[in-house]
């Protein structure tokens, strides 16, 4: 018999209405803040993923699906950050608006271990703001994915915020993190030991129990924020407390990602165990530049449908949220 590849799914018709449901939800919500959905291709050229992710992050080193043909090497896209820039400057869509709102939903790529339970295929629903570096994108992207938490019928997550700074910013950030781990390298796993050389950002979320122990030594601040960026990060968090948005403030969230400048953000569930993100964001001042567009600032988040799904199934003892049990199956 022929079977599925390892890692995807079939979505059969019983199950299909809970997906249509929550994609009707999400355009819904979309197009109330203004968002205009946008549809890229699954395949892109390699390079639009190695330029943005950066050379050492984990997808890029050990998750891409790879498509050869001849001399060209595509990759089926992996997020969809980076694919939305490329159309966006391709497209020349900085001549056309001004600020660009684009939202997307669709199935993205990753060459994962399915013994593991993680899918190769999966599906993003997500958004992204092109071409304003103010706080009040911020605030208004991370409020948008508390909205659609909310339409969705999510409760008990938690949305965790911290400003990287701008690119200068990240480097002191970089040199305070070597010097601190310097020390502990011995401490570190072997996967850390790698990252120590190549990304240290990305130590900061390693589960190892002995990396963790020299993590939580480090007494994380914001220091290596300049003025501007500190008071870009102070106009945010007052905008989203004006909101009454709850939120909280984790020096440690960085994000494995190149491309992020100032604002990160991720979205936590609780009932979700070590993986427990739902979704995640932050700005991107520098990648529309870097990929060969203007000299214009970005911001946007994704979530993963599969993980709404599945806290879904897990708070389905309550029955009080009626959109809840609208994207249930
Ligand atoms: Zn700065
Ligand atoms: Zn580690």
């Amino acid at each position: 018999m022929l079977k599925k590849v390892p890692g995807t799914k079939d979505i059969l018709p019983i199950e299909v209405s809970r997906w249509q449901k929550i994609e009707e939800i999400s355009r819904k919500t979309f197009s109330v803040y203004n968002y205009q959905e946008i549809r890229t291709p699954i395949i892109e050229d390699i390079a639009v993923y190695a330029r943005s992710l950066g050379e050492f992050t984990e997808i890029v080193q050990k998750q891409m699906f790879l498509v050869k043909n001849n001399e060209d090497t595509y990759v089926l896209r992996p997020e969809g950050t980076a694919s939305v820039v490329r159309a966006y400057i391709e497209n020349s869509l900085d001549k056309t608006t001004g600020i660009a709102k684009f939202y997307y939903i669709g199935p993205m790529f990753r060459l994962e271990r399915p013994q593991k339970g993680r899918l190769r295929q999966f599906h993003h629903i997500g958004a992204e703001v092109i071409g304003s570096g103010q706080a009040k994108v911020d605030i208004e992207v991370i409020s948008l994915a508390d909205r659609l938490l909310d339409e969705w019928g999510i409760s008990g997550y938690e949305i965790i915020v911290n400003s990287l700074g701008c690119q200068e910013d990240k480097k002191k950030l970089i040199k305070i993190l070597k010097d601190a781990f310097k020390y502990e390298r011995d401490n570190l796993c072997d996967e850390c030991q790698k990252r120590f050389q190549n990304n240290v950002l990305r130590i900061l979320d390693c589960k190892n129990e002995g990396c963790q122990k020299v993590i939580k030594k480090l007494n994380l601040q914001d220091k290596h924020l300049c003025d501007d960026c500190s008071a870009h990060f102070t106009q945010v968090k007052s905008g989203l407390d004006a909101l009454k948005i709850k939120y909280r403030i984790s020096p440690y969230l960085v994000r494995g990602l190149d491309y992020y400048t100032r604002t990160v953000f991720e979205i936590t569930h609780k009932d979700l165990g070590a993986q427990d993100a739902l979704g995640a964001g932050g700005r991107y001042d520098n990648l529309v530049k870097e990929l060969g567009g203007p000299d214009v600032s970005a911001m946007g988040f994704a979530f993963g449908i599969e993980r709404l799904f599945l806290v879904h199934s897990l708070q389905s003892t309550d029955h009080s949220h009626s959109l809840c049990n609208s994207i249930r199956r």
